[in-house]
């Protein structure tokens, strides 16, 4: 004879609970997580430092930058001083010097205003490479030869420099961009977005859903699945502190075993609690879940 299983009974259920023998399951504590958006400043290395860095080690061709005049009237190109020459040269060259007849640039004279103004950029390269030699492209014959050569200061610029009082004395290209480079930053700071987790505080609907989800809507006392008719399951507060949202306090209990809580018997009054109740009833006959009554 197979005997009915009596743990399944939810008559022998409700009295072992009354007799303080079973207790339904705690619900597992559950941290509420969300994506949101937030605002950091990062420092970064400045994007200048690595165009810094390639025009002192090389010649930079001038049309490739954002050239300008600085308000002391000296070249700037992309904010920092430089100066500029033509690289392709074809005469003048003195190959047992190794200096040319060509000057380098460091102001608003007469040949770079001209440059600017009559496009011929091009025909110019720009260097903040500071020891007296430039590279130059010796084009004399026809072959195209590079060279590294001294080259001077152009007199007009010098002129200018002087009348400025910033020619240093004594002149070296070295003293002027000691004295004039403006003070590069070597990191900025950038703000971005970024996407973090975040724990929050949730609002009851939010987390009566989510202990309703994390039981998959079955009833924790009878097992009465109620996924297609989640109205009929309540999140339980042990204590009927319904603000009490600690793990230890809750239960998902359908309307029936919730209305047979201690201090619950007022549910009943409730026409819609009761439809819910016989709902249930449907519902456990559904599902072979069985009373012996
Ligand atoms: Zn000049
Ligand atoms: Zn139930
Ligand atoms: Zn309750």
């Amino acid at each position: 004879m197979k005997l009915p299983n009596y743990l399944k009974c939810l008559e022998v259920k409700d009295l072992l609970i009354k007799m303080g023998v079973q207790n339904i399951p705690e619900l597992s504590h559950v941290t509420f997580v969300r994506k949101v958006t937030k605002t950091t400043t990062i420092e970064i290395e400045n994007p200048k430092l690595t165009f810094n860095k390639k025009i002192y080690l090389e010649s930079v061709p001038v049309s490739q930058t954002n050239v300008s005049i600085g308000k002391d009237g000296t070249i700037e190109v992309n904010g920092i001083k430089a100066c500029a020459y033509i690289k392709k040269q074809r005469q003048g060259i003195d190959m047992y010097n190794k200096t040319s007849t060509y000057r380098y640039h460091l102001c608003n004279c007469k040949t770079i205003e001209q440059m600017i103004n009559g496009g011929r950029k091009d025909r110019y390269v720009s260097t903040t490479r500071d020891d007296g030699l430039f590279e130059v492209i010796d084009q004399i014959g026809g072959s195209a030869r590079k060279l590294e050569l001294r080259l001077e200061l152009c007199h007009n610029c010098k002129k200018i420099l002087e009348h400025k009082r910033m020619l240093p004395n004594p002149y070296s290209l070295k003293s002027f961009f000691n004295k004039y480079q403006p003070e590069i930053p070597k990191t900025i700071k950038r703000t971005e977005s970024v996407l973090v987790e975040e724990q929050y505080a949730p609002n009851h609907n939010e987390i009566a859903v989510l202990f309703k989800e994390q039981v998959g809507y079955k009833c924790q006392l009878c097992g009465v699945n109620c996924s297609t008719t989640k109205q009929c399951i309540h999140l339980h507060h042990k204590d009927g502190n319904g603000q009490n949202n600690l793990a230890h306090n809750l239960n998902v209990l359908c309307t029936d075993c919730h209305s047979k809580q201690y201090n619950h018997s007022q549910m009943l009054a409730n026409l819609n609690f009761k439809r819910q109740i016989d709902t249930i009833i449907g519902l456990r006959s559904e599902q072979k879940i069985h009373t012996v009554g």
